[in-house]
């Protein structure tokens, strides 16, 4: 398949209007095409059309069992393929357009190949121009999961996605380097009211807690079933994802701990560091790559996957970085860099 490849301009959507015609044509008639959000690039196929659901999995390499998130402009579009509730309302009235997924139960009609055969299915109204009017112009909610192969990090820059895409989808959307970085919160609404938190993302625990007045609950998956006093938990393979070719390894510890550890190292070896940390390590023969501010963690957020395949390019024996506490957005740091690492954590003290 030979795959078109095209910048369009977020602030001049009116001059690219042709290109979005052709790309909602493209989702309209089963085909592919990769757009921006705001959170990761999606690999968008017409939600309503079985076939493109079962060219989207085999484009990424997906595992069947994975279901795909639907991706709409107003939160009411969810109503003829979803029972929408009272809650959702409430979080689309505060959140959406934005970076939040709500799982829903799914309506009869929905094509279970969207779902991965769960009878519930994953809403999000993404704020991105582009999105927006890609979705619009399409005329039917796109089905979209990240635009990476499966297993990989999530494209945050189209050229990412050309890495992994070209020649398997029919049209890449350039629209730029995305703001969040990191994928939408996913919650799912519980029958006592409160919300489960399945994935952390821009859109915090703090923030759903205060806002929306309702208790919400940390799945165990996201943060990892670490046992007390293990040193270093042993990976499985199944749960390696995001990931660099490298081994990545997660240093607990204090600034200080993380210098004395990295000056023993031996071999080519990256270092994710902190902006404040670039000057005190510079000496050491360890590559380092700034992933922002020590208490900047959007833009470490924003920074991360990018990091990862630029650190992956290079072909280090080892990469290390500074596990993140899970505060804020640190939540969807430490759930994606406990993936990344397979769950590799030294602690230094
Ligand atoms: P991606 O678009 O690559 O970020 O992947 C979509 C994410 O949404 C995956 O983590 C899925 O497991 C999750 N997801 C999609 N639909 C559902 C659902 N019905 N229930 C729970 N999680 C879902
Ligand atoms: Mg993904």
């Amino acid at each position: 398949m030979q795959t078109e490849y095209i910048k369009v301009s977020a602030d001049d959507l009116e001059r690219d209007f042709s290109i979005l015609l052709r790309a909602g044509e493209i989702i309209r008639n089963g085909g592919l095409v990769v757009f921006p959000t705001e959170t990761v690039y999606g690999l968008g196929g017409n939600a309503l059309d079985a076939s493109a659901a079962e060219k989207i999995y085999a484009a990424k390499g997906r595992p069947a069992d994975n279901p795909l998130i639907v991706h709409i402009n107003e939160p009411q579009e969810a109503e003829p393929f979803a029972m929408t509730t009272p809650l959702y309302h409430r979080i689309a009235e505060a959140f959406m357009p934005g970076p939040i997924t709500v799982i829903l139960s799914a309506k009869e009609n929905l094509s279970r190949n969207v779902t991965a055969g769960l009878n519930t299915v994953a809403v999000r109204c993404p704020s991105h121009p582009v999105a927006r009017a890609l979705i619009r112009i399409a005329g039917v909610p796109i089905a979209a999961p990240s635009a990476n192969l499966s297993g990989s990090p999530s494209p945050t820059d189209a050229l990412h996605v050309k890495d992994d895409m070209d020649g398997r989808v029919h049209m890449i959307i350039d629209g730029g380097a995305c703001s969040c970085g990191v994928e939408s919160t996913i919650v799912k609404p519980e029958a006592d009211g409160t919300l489960l938190l399945l994935r952390p993302g821009f859109i915090t625990k703090e923030m759903l807690e205060e806002t929306l007045g309702v208790s919400v609950t940390v799945a165990p998956s996201v943060l990892g079933q670490l046992k007390e006093g293990e040193r270093v938990l042993s990976p499985g393979m199944k749960y390696r994802h995001y990931a660099p070719k490298a081994p990545l390894i997660l240093l607990d510890g204090s600034a200080k701990e993380r210098q004395y550890f990295l000056a023993e190292q031996k071999g080519r070896v990256a270092y994710l560091c902190y902006e404040e940390e670039k000057k005190a390590l510079a000496p050491l023969s360890v590559a380092l790559y700034v992933i922002g501010r020590e208490g900047d963690k959007e833009k470490q957020a924003q920074s991360l996957f990018r990091v990862l395949r630029d650190v992956d390019k290079e072909g280090y024996d080892t990469i290390f970085a500074p596990l993140p506490d899970t505060e804020g957005v640190g939540m969807a740091l430490y759930n994606r860099m406990i993936r990344a690492a397979a769950h590799h954590i030294q602690h230094l003290s």
